[in-house]
């Protein structure tokens, strides 16, 4: 790598893993702005000065990738392509110390709640007049909108509370403000995340508020579209649905992770809930909001997963016909209530199990997106990509969901806005059409 200038005081930021670290580093970004840096979100100019990588320590694909991205930069710093290199997020909340004596390169690890600190090691304020600014890294009509921080939670696998500590909601006013400094800035979708979306008040409020939150929320001028991800089974707030049939800019879609179909399974990882009380609650849900689109994720190969539970799985994925679903392989994570049990499921029997999963819910998609052509959609188009116009109708979140890709020749949409699209065919993932006169 030959030495190139570099700016003085230009930062450049890398997030890696889920939404709320997107959101957090969009949030450091603004300060790192309002203290005079010059700011940028993965950058490809590779002329900054500093680089903040704020890492994933999830599971062991992620941290893998932290890890490498971590001795990448601290390589180029190595080669002075970069002189400054920190590293913040959950791998350093998590193994700070391993990291401190494997990789020391790096000139500071910070944890997940360490901005201040980080900011005060640049010689910068920690601006609290700023709280909730964000400089944001998505397509400006749309945001990740993080209500609270944390998790109170026991599941047995989940590594989650470790590096995000205990559950803490941001108050409804300030969440209410955020919004609307959002919206001003042409914000009309707001993906609403959280470690555990249905906890949401319990710890302010003493009661579970998502559903005030969202009755606020959804009068904020601009906000066309607000979704709900990352929802609990057990204990889930059924008010929350009621105000969303209310609201028309709330749309009909929960991101509700259920982990498994087995109850023994269940068990095990702690979730509080049976089989039977899910598949009530997912029928109750589907009810009340008809048409509502249900995703949710599950884990393949849990400790003492047997080839029946796992069948049950299939047949629970099998009989329930999830809009949406995601599967990840199970990953033994120190620390966690799991990892005193034996990982006994191999790892090619697990991604067998996960594939198989992922088979079966093609083709469940596919039949889905059968039943949709011929109808038309409102559609929030997100890019240009080759000959299509692509967008998202409310029943799919960015990134993980269904697309609606639109001739670039037969129209034009201008990206950033909404226009009703008839469907004309679809295959398993992705739905084709045209913009409806
Ligand atoms: S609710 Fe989610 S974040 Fe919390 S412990 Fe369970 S899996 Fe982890």
């Amino acid at each position: 790598m030959k030495a190139r200038t570099l700016k003085k005081n230009k930062v450049n930021v890398v997030t890696l893993g889920c939404s709320k670290n997107i959101f957090d580093s969009e949030v450091m970004m603004a300060q790192l702005k309002a203290n005079n840096f010059d700011v940028e979100h993965e950058s490809t100019s590779d002329d900054s000065e500093i680089v903040i990588i704020n890492t994933c320590g999830f599971i062991d694909n992620a941290k893998e990738e932290s890890i490498n991205t971590i001795v990448q930069y601290a390589e180029a710093k190595a080669a002075g392509l970069v002189h400054k290199v920190y590293v913040t997020g959950c791998l350093s909340e998590r193994y700070k110390d391993d990291l401190e004596k494997e990789i020391p390169e790096v000139d500071a690890y910070f944890g997940t709640r360490d901005l201040p600190r980080l900011l005060k090691t640049l010689k910068a304020d920690y601006k609290h007049e700023l709280v909730g600014e964000r400089l944001l890294t998505t397509p400006n009509h749309f945001a990740y909108f993080k209500i609270a921080e944390g998790c109170d939670r026991p599941c047995s696998f989940c590594a989650i509370p470790l590096m995000r500590g205990k559950h803490v909601s941001t108050p409804i006013e300030d969440l209410v403000t955020q919004a609307k400094s959002l919206a001003a800035k042409g914000v009309k979708e707001l993906m609403l995340i959280a470690q555990d979306l249905t906890y949401y008040g319990l710890d302010i409020y003493k009661k579970r508020a998502l559903a005030d939150l969202l009755e606020q929320l959804s009068d904020v001028e601009g906000i066309e579209w607000i979704r709900l991800h990352y929802a609990f089974p057990a204990g889930f707030p059924m008010d929350v649905l009621e105000v969303m049939n209310r609201k028309p800019n709330i749309c009909n879609y929960l991101d509700m992770p259920l982990q498994h179909g087995s109850t023994s399974m269940l068990k095990a990882m702690r979730r509080g809930i049976t089989r039977e009380k899910t598949e009530e609650l997912v029928n109750e849900i589907r009810a009340k909001v008809p048409g509502i689109a249900v995703r949710t994720t599950l884990i393949a190969g849990y400790p003492g997963e047997t080839e029946e539970d796992f069948q049950e799985m299939y047949e629970f994925v099998e009989k329930m016909r999830f809009e949406r679903l995601g599967i990840f392989t199970y990953s033994h994570e120190e620390n966690t209530h799991a990892y005193n049990f034996e990982d006994d499921v191999p790892e090619k029997v697990k991604k067998q199990r996960a594939d198989k999963i992922m088979a079966l819910q093609s083709d469940i998609s596919y039949s889905l997106n059968q039943e949709k052509v011929g109808k038309t959609f409102k559609v929030l188009f997100d890019r240009a990509e080759g000959d299509y116009f692509i967008g998202r109708t409310e029943f799919d979140s960015p990134e993980v969901d269904n697309e609606v890709l639109v001739k670039k020749e037969n129209t034009y949409v201008r990206i950033g806005d909404y226009a009703n699209v008839q469907i004309t065919s679809a295959d398993h993932f992705d739905l084709y059409g045209e913009v409806a006169e």
